[in-house]
């Protein structure tokens, strides 16, 4: 008796592992890195506590004075900003920390 065999029904191997792979992409907290250079030194600005409106870029709306690590300030022109709008909030030229 001859009994030809089918491979009808062939079983398919699963393949539950597409697209394995771990996620990549590394994240930086603090958004987008953006290279900073201290104003000051790159264009020789001068900081005077009489110029309010160069001192108002480096501080808040409610008056507090920006880091040099949001500002890209380095720490030189930062000591000297920091000294320019004391002295300006003092002649009312720039408003005191509003909390
Ligand atoms: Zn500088």
């Amino acid at each position: 008796m001859a009994y030809t065999k089918k491979s009808s029904g062939q079983a398919r191997s699963r393949n539950s592992f597409e697209g394995q792979g771990r996620p990549r992409g590394r994240f930086k907290r603090g958004g987008p890195i953006r290279r900073k250079v201290c104003r000051f030194c790159a264009d020789k600005l001068e900081i005077d506590y009489k110029n309010v409106g160069l001192l108002r870029t480096f501080v808040t709306e409610n008056g507090k004075i920006l880091s040099g690590r949001a500002t890209g300030t380095c720490a030189k022109h930062q000591r000297a900003l920091d000294t320019a709008i004391k002295r300006a909030r003092m002649l009312a030229m720039l408003p005191f920390a509003v909390k």
